[in-house]
């Protein structure tokens, strides 16, 4: 089968995490009671005047400096106009011909996937039906958003999923946006198309309605069969916008897409241009945190540890910096790293708790119980028992380990009434083990586990058994 080309191009909103909204001085806050978070401005009252929020301006250039984009010295405000029942003023104040930033990209496995521009502009409302009708929320008209568009350079739907990622993680450490996808704070719209022998482009449909990364992967997986299958036919696919449907795992047509002078954009009259000294720009620039490639590249030289690891480390800024507090503690990375990985994100996982920014053990207190599962005080299932318990109240680890019975029984003095014990009432598994299944043995092991409430080290348990066992045949 011949390779089909496939071409995307990705347009993502991303909310700005400012106090108030893009033009007033409402709060910019999800989830309050609908229409509480509005003004005569963000309401498009007449007589009412917008003012940029300067914080906003901030942020947008300090995320567009951090996807390598170039920032314009002057830029302006222009009204997109078009009318839906959640836009109040019939207009949305966006960018048009001056964007705020330019000719960026965001490298990924050594490709750089270009990004055209990087505008401002405010948010819609919202429209929420329910049996009682439909209604519009307003609180969320007026909300800071950049818009980042790429060039047509993405080439599947993994390296979509990957560019999302990516820029969710550069957002992120930028401090911009937590980009939950699930309020909505990251949009994404795909462009697709698949160009034929000796075209460049091909005609697009444009995707929207996805709701998460991998939503986005399976919506473009289902419109490259559908385009393949419409022009293998010798169809024509007509440029259009569809809606995925995630419970029917389908795109449907929407809308026949309108062009850009449909909107009748014109420079905003209530605002004036806005110019930005090198010096600004260059002091933004030296406010961004260490970015995640570079951040990987210095883990990676000075922290011996698998590449999944260290990934998965950077991915989440909020994570290598619990790693790399941690080891001001104890100098371990790779148990370390495996310990916030596996079980203490898995503990936070059970307890619904989404961002280790939010849990109250101190890295100092995590790496006490890390120490003590090194050393062989703690087994696994008590270590995970331990964590669990001092996650949300940081109470002193070795304190808690002692109160709770945690600690690790290795003392063979200790052990040797319930290896006692567990030989003399299972005369059958005994038999077993000294007729040579070697895994008669586990099943004693298993024994002495239960009768210790899982305190007994299992390593020393099972010298200990064997010993008396063989003792048992010498007698
Ligand atoms: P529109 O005016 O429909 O929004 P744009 O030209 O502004 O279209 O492009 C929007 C996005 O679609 C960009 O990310 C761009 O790279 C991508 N794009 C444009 N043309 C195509 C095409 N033929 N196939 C795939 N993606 C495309
Ligand atoms: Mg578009
Ligand atoms: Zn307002």
């Amino acid at each position: 089968m011949k390779e089909i080309e496939v071409v995307i191009g990705l347009e993502v909103h991303v909310q700005l995490a400012t106090a108030t909204k893009m033009f007033c001085r409402c709060p910019n806050l999800f989830g309050q009671p609908p229409n509480t978070l509005i003004c005569p401005v963000c309401m498009g009252l007449p007589g009412s005047l917008p003012v940029v929020n300067a914080k906003a301006v901030e942020l947008g250039i300090k995320a567009a400096l951090a996807l390598n984009c170039h920032i314009n010295r002057e830029i302006i405000f222009e009204r997109k106009n078009y009318f839906y029942p959640d836009l109040p003023k019939g207009y949305q104040i966006s960018q048009y011909a001056l964007p705020l930033a330019e000719e960026g990209f965001i490298e990924i496995e050594g490709k750089k996937i270009r990004i055209r521009r990087a505008h401002l502009e405010e948010d819609a409302g919202k429209l929420i039906h329910s049996s009682l009708g439909s209604g519009v929320d307003f609180n969320r008209a007026g909300v800071p958003l950049l818009e980042i568009v790429t060039e047509p350079d993405v080439h599947s739907p993994q390296q979509a999923y990957d560019y999302l990622t990516q820029l969710k993680t550069i957002m992120q450490y930028v401090g911009v946006s937590s980009c939950d996808m699930e309020k909505g704070f990251l949009r994404c719209d795909a462009n697709i198309s698949l160009p034929r022998k000796g075209e460049k482009l091909g005609v697009k449909t444009e995707v929207k309605n996805m709701n998460s990364f991998r939503g986005v992967k399976d919506a473009l997986s289902y419109e490259i069969e559908r385009q393949s299958e419409i022009i293998q036919k010798g169809g024509r696919i007509i440029q259009e916008t569809r809606l995925w449907d995630e419970a029917r795992r389908k795109t449907f047509s929407m809308r026949s897409k309108e062009e850009a002078h449909d909107y009748r954009y014109f420079p905003e009259p209530d605002l004036v241009k806005y110019t930005f000294t090198e010096e600004e720009i260059e002091k933004l620039r030296n406010s961004l945190p260490e970015m995640p490639q570079v951040k990987y590249e210095r883990f990676k030289k000075q922290y011996k540890i698998e590449e999944s690891l260290l990934k998965a480390l950077v991915e989440e800024k909020n994570l290598a910096d619990f790693f790399e507090s941690s080891l001001r503690y104890y100098p371990q990375p790779k148990s370390v790293a495996n310990w916030i990985l596996g079980p203490l994100r898995e503990i936070m996982n059970i307890k619904r708790i989404e961002n280790i920014e939010n849990i109250a053990l101190s890295p100092d207190n995590f790496t006490k119980v890390v120490r003590m599962f090194d050393e062989k005080k703690l087994n696994n299932i008590a270590t995970k028992k331990l964590l669990s318990l001092i996650l949300e109240n940081n109470e002193n680890a070795a304190v808690v380990a002692e109160k709770n019975n945690l600690l690790q029984i290795s003392n063979a003095a200790d052990l040797e009434a319930w290896v006692e014990e567990a030989v003399r009432t299972n005369p059958k598994p005994v038999n077993d083990y000294l007729s040579g299944k070697k895994n008669a043995l586990m099943f004693l092991v298993g024994v002495v586990m239960r009768k210790s409430s899982g305190q007994a080290n299992p390593t020393v348990v099972k010298d200990l058994l064997v010993r008396r066992i063989k003792d048992e045949k010498s007698n």
